[in-house]
């Protein structure tokens, strides 16, 4: 995990939003290796083992077909154009190498195939993610969604800043906050709006 990414993070439990203080025990070049990450509000500690953070118990994911077809229309729905922090959850990871190649950005993966584990080596790696991403509010420029529970969908709205997009299966209900842009079989793309701004007039 990127000493960098350890900003984004928040603790996911019910309270006020509030950053995790890190303990490394391993460090290698810009990367924590192997830590523990404690919440100075709930008393709550993850284990960063390997890479890997650990925020409850593992789930095994589905892997997608990865093609060079299946990764520019991943980048394609994403709007990857700009530098940034991405999100791929569940089986999106398996494309983490291929996009890694294609686009200059960077990428966190949430409980990723353990196909796609061993090339994500050196990337953000969240295990056992639940219903609220651990992740500060407005921290992602882009979120791909595998496992859709209403309240990861909700949650995804706040993780996102403003023009941020949202990809997620297209049988999941559309969550407030954001506007959809387009829709196949498979799934929709939705753009977080902007906050409406209030331009305060001079007076004459
Ligand atoms: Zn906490």
């Amino acid at each position: 995990m990127l000493v960098d990414l350890i900003d984004r993070l928040r603790c996911p439990k019910p309270h006020g939003d509030t950053w995790l203080v890190a303990a490394a025990s391993r460090t290698e070049h810009r990367h924590l290796v192997d830590a523990t990450l404690g919440c100075h509000i709930c008393g709550a500690e993850y284990t960063l083992r390997a890479g890997e953070l650990w925020f409850g118990d593992a789930t095994e994911e589905t892997p997608m077909p990865v093609s060079e077809g299946e990764t520019l229309r991943t980048a394609a729905l994403l709007g990857a154009v700009e530098r940034g922090l991405y999100l791929l959850d569940g089986g999106w990871a398996s494309l983490a190498a291929s996009l890694g190649e294609l686009l200059d950005v960077d990428l966190l993966l949430a409980d990723p195939p353990a196909i796609a584990r061993g090339a994500a080596a050196g990337r953000g790696i969240l295990r056992g993610v639940g219903d609220r991403w651990p992740l500060a509010s407005a921290s992602l420029h882009g979120l791909a969604l595998s496992r859709a529970t209403e309240p990861r969908l909700d949650d995804a709205v706040r993780v996102l800043r403003a023009g941020g997009r949202l990809i997620a299966p297209a049988s999941a209900p559309v969550p407030a906050g954001i506007r959809e842009l387009t829709r196949d079989g498979r799934h929709w793309v939705a753009e977080k709006a902007a906050p409406l701004v209030t331009l305060a007039r001079g007076s004459r």
